[in-house]
């Protein structure tokens, strides 16, 4: 089994019940346990800014799925809750799930790439995995705590009902 980090993110069509629905599904993929998820948080959107606010979260899994086969059953979740692929980039979506880390592996295809490319700067990302697994090292050996250090968290805070 590999422990699994993914990230959850939306912005359209009622962004805590996408994230939510979203967790559900993760919960039932196959050959895949469920670990643990973050709590919601709410973000400023990275690039184009007129766009609503997003609501993102970090969830573990262990899996034997793998690699690609993960990222076949992220994205048909992302179609299944209505992702539509626009031209433009970071623009608003119903859901957004991103493979933060598939175990210690790194690797880099045309579909895939582990550690995500831009989790080492995103507070969205970071401070919900630090929640989780505030031990956490990356494959290249950075430390999750040293990058918290040196990533703002922005408008980043706690989603609240
Ligand atoms: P960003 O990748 O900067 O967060 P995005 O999430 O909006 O932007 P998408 O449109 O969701 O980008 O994905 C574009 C492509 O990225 C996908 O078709 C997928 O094949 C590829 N991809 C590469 N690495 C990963 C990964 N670790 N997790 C998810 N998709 C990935
Ligand atoms: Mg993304
Ligand atoms: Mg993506």
């Amino acid at each position: 089994m590999i422990t699994v980090f993914i990230a959850v993110g939306s912005n359209l069509g009622d962004p805590v019940s996408q994230a939510n629905v979203a967790i559900d599904a993760l919960k039932q993929l196959p050959k895949t346990q469920f670990v643990q998820t973050s709590s919601l948080y709410s973000s400023t959107p990275m690039g184009p800014e007129d766009q609503p606010d997003y609501i993102n979260a970090v969830v573990e899994l262990t899996t034997e799925l793998t690699p690609l086969e993960l990222l076949d059953c992220t994205q048909t979740i992302e179609l299944e809750q209505g992702r539509v692929r626009k031209e433009e980039r970071w623009g608003p979506r119903t859901l957004d799930l991103d493979i933060l880390l598939y175990g210690n592996e790194v690797m880099d295809s045309e579909r895939l790439t582990v550690p995500h490319y831009g989790m080492k700067e995103r507070e969205f990302v970071l401070y919900p995995l630090a929640e989780i697994a505030p031990n956490l090292t990356l494959p290249c050996g950075t430390r999750l705590d040293d990058l918290l250090k040196v990533v703002a968290q922005n408008g980043l805070r706690i989603w609240q009902s």
